[in-house]
Parts: structure tokens; C-alpha cells; sequence
């Protein structure tokens, strides 16, 4: 066996009712003044921690905003100072847990992360920062030191939002799953600021691509154990979640698969998938989630890296005989939009989109600068059709059906 897999420090604490742990699992730490970071659905949750931390509270910064801008980090980064907190606590989804991370990284600081979606942010050292262009880095001191998961703080977030945050964990899974091997020997580890995980770094597939090598392993064999654990519990209950959304059971699910699913993720690294969400999503200023979930299905069966093993283990994990089709039945069954126009994407900024994302294909994919096949992509996407890609590979699982 030839692999590489990165073990993260930190603990996780999860249960109903654990929300009222934070303060201790603070104080653990060796916190003394802690400032909450908390806005926008989850402010008014943030501003009781606050007063519950009592006199190891440091207040509470309630502005929190998607892909985290600059100009937030920097008056996060102020409110710091100002109040000489030496720990930070974030509530809420991926936009709260950045804006910490982001600060963290800059200040030294640990962070106690209560994470309120799926998006899986509190179980990876990758954090983002949005200037003109959004930057990616990974640092230990962006990982949280604690995740506590409360079910009872997420019954409010409404079952579209659900859906979504659900599949940008899926989508989290899917790379820890079917991202292809790393050469042990090609690198060292990429803490300490480099904008790419090992997946990305990894110089892409060999010579002559996966139709080469169809049966190759998963490129992180502990990762994928994760990652096929993550996409079972995730689809299983991702519908019962959006039917029902006060059900504690299912939510608690949902937090232990993003969990698993993210913590996959932070040992591979980001793919294609991952760098086309960011073009779309940043250019066009569009939902994170939504367009996680809305590109899923085509990246999947677009991206010739992924092995052919972790598309059945996927295929598997969803109860499906196609792993494409799986995703789109999923996706429907829980009432997710099926077209980049669907979502607001802006017909005029496709090209601009597909420049942005052959400029973001990972070092050494076999796709890096290939505009033309980017747009076709993201014209299917658009669209709402099922492409090319599926086609293909859905003729690539057929012949190795026939062939077993
Ligand atoms: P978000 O944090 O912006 O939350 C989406 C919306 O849901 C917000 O309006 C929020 O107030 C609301 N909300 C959150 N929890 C709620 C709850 N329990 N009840 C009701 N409303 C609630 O979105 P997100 O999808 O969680 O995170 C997206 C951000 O996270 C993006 O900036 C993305 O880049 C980042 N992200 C980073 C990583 C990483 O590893 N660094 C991973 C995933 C996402």
C-alpha cells in the first residue's frame, strides 16, 4: 500500500443539549476571555452563549457574511483587540467558522466551533478570505480545537438550506472518496499557508489517465472509510431531514456525516469539483451550498481523475446502480434546483466563469486550461442536462459490468 493520510488534532463533541458544554470545553482550553462570532440566523443564539460565558465572555461579534471579506476580518480583528480576547467561539455555518478562522490564523487564537449547517468548515485547517478575488489557505490554526455538534441548534434551518448544506457535505465525501492516489514520495505536508491539499497537489493522474488504470484504490484509503460512512448517512437522511425538519435523530445524521465527510476532505485535499464551485460561486456571488449541490452531479461524472472504485463505493454508500444517477434522484427527491439558471447564474458571465475555472483546475489535472471543455460543462450545467460526461461514464461502468 502506497498512501498518504493526514490525522488532525482536535475533538469533537457531540449530543443534543451539548451546546451548554461550550463554556467548559472553553475554559479547557485555558480560554479566560472569549469573544462569540456569531451573525446573521444564528446571532441571537450567539449573544446567549455570550452571556452564558459570564465573566470569561469577551462579547459578541454578530457581522458575519458569506466568503468572508476582508474588510470583516479586519473589524473582527479590531473587536479582537479591543476586547483582548484570548479564544474564539463561532456559531453558525460555514460563514461564521471562517470569519474565526480567519481571525484565528492572524491572531494565534483557538477557536471552540458550534457549527449550525453541514458545511464542514470546523473539521478542516482550509480557510478563505474574499478581496476581489476569494484566497484559499491552509494553516493548523485555522482547524478549530473543539467541534461541539448540538442537533437541537440546526431544527431552524429551512429544508432548501438543508438540502444544499447536505449536498456541499456530500460533495466533501465525494472527493475524500474518489480522488485519485498521491506519490508518498512526491512532497511534503501543505501546512502553513499553500493554497492546495495533497489532492490538488498531487501532480494529477498518470500518463494515459484513469482509463489506465480503472481499479485503482482509493487514493486515501482511511480517508475513503470516512468519506463512503459520510455519503451513507448523509442520503439516508438527508430526506427525512428536509421533510421533517425539527427531527433530532435525523440531524444529529446530518452533523456526524458533514463531520466525517469534511474530515475526509481535510486529509485529501480539494479537486476539480471544489475549484469549479469557486469560480461559479465567486464570479457570480451565488449561495455556496447551492452551487455545491447544483455542480455535484456533473463534476462527478465529468472528472476523469476520479477512481473507478470510489465511484461504485459511492454508488454503493447512495443506494444507486450509477452514482450520477444517484446523485440527480437524491437531489430531486429533496426538491434541490437542477440548472445553474435555476440557481441565478447569469447566462452572460459563462464565459468569464469558464475562464476563472481553467485558471482554477488543479495542477497537473488532465483539464488544467481547457476552456472549451469547462464551458461545455458548465453550458450542461446551465441547462440543466444530463452531459457528456455521464454518457461516458456511464459506458465505462456498463464494460466493467460485462467484464465482471
Ligand atoms: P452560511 O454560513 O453563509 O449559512 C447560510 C445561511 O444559513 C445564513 O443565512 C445563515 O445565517 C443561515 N443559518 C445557518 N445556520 C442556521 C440554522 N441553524 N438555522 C437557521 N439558519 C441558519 O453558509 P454555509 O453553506 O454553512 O457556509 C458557506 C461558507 O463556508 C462559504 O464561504 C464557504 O466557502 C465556506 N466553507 C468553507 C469550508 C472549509 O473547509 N474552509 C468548507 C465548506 C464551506
Amino acid at each position: 500500500m502506497r498512501f498518504v493520510h493526514e490525522r488532525l488534532p482536535g475533538r469533537a463533541v457531540f449530543g443534543s443539549g451539548t451546546f451548554a458544554q461550550v463554556p467548559a470545553e472553553a475554559e479547557a482550553l485555558g480560554c479566560a476571555r472569549v469573544l462569540v462570532i456569531a451573525g446573521g440566523s444564528t446571532a441571537a443564539i450567539g449573544s446567549r452563549l455570550a452571556d452564558a460565558f459570564g465573566v470569561r465572555g469577551a462579547g459578541h461579534f454578530d457581522r458575519v457574511a458569506q466568503h468572508v471579506p476582508e474588510s470583516l476580518v479586519a473589524e473582527a480583528r479590531e473587536a479582537v483587540a479591543y476586547v483582548r480576547a484570548d479564544g474564539l467561539c463561532s456559531v453558525g455555518g460555514g460563514s461564521a467558522t471562517g470569519l474565526a478562522k480567519a481571525v484565528a490564523v492572524e491572531r494565534g487564537l483557538p477557536i471552540v466551533a458550534v457549527p449550525t449547517t453541514y458545511a464542514g468548515s470546523e473539521a478542516t485547517p482550509v480557510y478563505g478570505v474574499t478581496g476581489e478575488r476569494k484566497r484559499t489557505g491552509r494553516n493548523p490554526m485555522a482547524l478549530p480545537r473543539t467541534i461541539v455538534y448540538d442537533p437541537t441548534l440546526t431544527t431552524g434551518l429551512p429544508p432548501r438550506p438543508t438540502a444544499a448544506s447536505g449536498f456541499n457535505a456530500l460533495a466533501h465525501a465525494v472527493t475524500a472518496l474518489c480522488a485519485p492516489a498521491v506519490d508518498p514520495t512526491a512532497g511534503g505536508p501543505t501546512a502553513g499557508g499553500s493554497t492546495a491539499g495533497p489532492h490538488a497537489s498531487a501532480g494529477g493522474p498518470p500518463a494515459g489517465g484513469p482509463a489506465a488504470r480503472p481499479n485503482a484504490p482509493a487514493g486515501d484509503p482511511v480517508a475513503a472509510l470516512y468519506a463512503e460512512e459520510a455519503v451513507r448517512r448523509l442520503a439516508g437522511t438527508l430526506p427525512t431531514a428536509v421533510r421533517q425538519p425539527d427531527d433530532l435523530d435525523a440531524r444529529g445524521e446530518l452533523l456526524y456525516g458533514a463531520y466525517l465527510a469534511a474530515s475526509g476532505l481535510a486529509s485529501v485535499g480539494t479537486g476539480l469539483h471544489h475549484r469549479l464551485c469557486h469560480a461559479v460561486g465567486g464570479r457570480c456571488r451565488l449561495v455556496h451550498a447551492d452551487v455545491h449541490a447544483l455542480l455535484l452531479p456533473y463534476t462527478v461524472a465529468a472528472d476523469e481523475t476520479l477512481t473507478a472504485e470510489g465511484l461504485r463505493r459511492l454508488a454503493r454508500a447512495l443506494g444507486a446502480d450509477d452514482p450520477v444517477a444517484g446523485l440527480r434522484a437524491l437531489a430531486g427527491e429533496v426538491g434541490l434546483p437542477d440548472s445553474l439558471a435555476a440557481i441565478g447564474t447569469p447566462a452572460d458571465e459563462l464565459d468569464t466563469i469558464a475562464a476563472d475555472a481553467a485558471a482554477a483546475v488543479p495542477d497537473g489535472h488532465p483539464r488544467v486550461g481547457d476552456q472549451a471543455w469547462l464551458r461545455a460543462l458548465l453550458d450542461d450545467a446551465y441547462a440543466g442536462r444530463a452531459s457528456a460526461g455521464h454518457e461516458a461514464l456511464t459506458r465505462r461502468h456498463d464494460a466493467e459490468k460485462g467484464a465482471r
